[in-house]
């Protein structure tokens, strides 16, 4: 079997953002959840054509067919983690610099508003799921998505997402899903990454 798709490198150490996500969590979340995507997902697309195509083609896709249900999921689920991994860095967090901070002020109705309304999201996504910061038509907007969807499937940029699937946080948390939630807001989210991401 040909195994084109890879587990990315994390892009820093695996305690790097300890204490708000443990070297513990992340051995299981990124060593065992993340790359059984990768594992699954190699399976799925041995001998098809999919095995050529890259990750976010799959994605578009195979978005919305429900025979291909298992291939979405894990092609969606390497992204959105990977993402994930890139929406964070240790000592970060809190309030945005550069052009996502005016761009909060004037779409989102300012920093305090987001933390806020970015926190809900997340929350109140009932079971498995992401919350995301996207630009969509020049203009952010907070988006949350269940089980593997993905804003990529459609028209929206991701700019930053937190998991909120219970394996993002048991360990540490058990079920204070807002403590973690909150700790990543303020603590860890990659703002320099995210304007980046803007294109600022
Ligand atoms: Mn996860």
């Amino acid at each position: 079997m040909s195994a084109p798709f890879t587990l990315p490198p994390l892009p820093y150490a695996d305690d790097a953002l300890a204490p708000v996500i443990s070297a513990n969590t992340m051995g299981f979340h990124y060593g065992k959840h993340h790359k059984t995507y990768v594992d699954n997902l190699n399976k799925l697309v041995d001998g098809t054509d999919f095995a050529q195509q890259s990750l976010t083609d799959i994605i578009k896709k195979t978005a919305g067919d429900k025979e291909k249900a298992g291939i979405f999921n894990n092609a969606a689920q390497i992204w959105n983690h990977t993402f994930f991994w890139e929406s964070m860095k240790p000592s970060a967090g809190g309030k945005p610099t550069g052009k996502l901070a005016s761009m909060i002020d004037s779409d989102l109705g300012g920093y305090d508003k987001f933390k806020t309304d970015f926190a809900q999201a997340a929350i109140t996504q009932f079971g498995s799921g992401w919350a995301w910061l996207v630009s969509e038509n020049g203009k952010l907007a907070i988006k949350k998505t269940g089980n593997a969807e993905t804003p990529i499937s459609g028209n929206a940029t991701p700019l930053l997402t937190i998991d909120v699937w219970e394996h993002a946080y048991y360990l540490d948390y058990q079920n204070r899903r807002a403590d973690f939630v909150n700790a990543v807001i303020d603590k860890l989210l990659d703002w320099d990454r995210a304007n980046e991401r803007l294109g600022a």
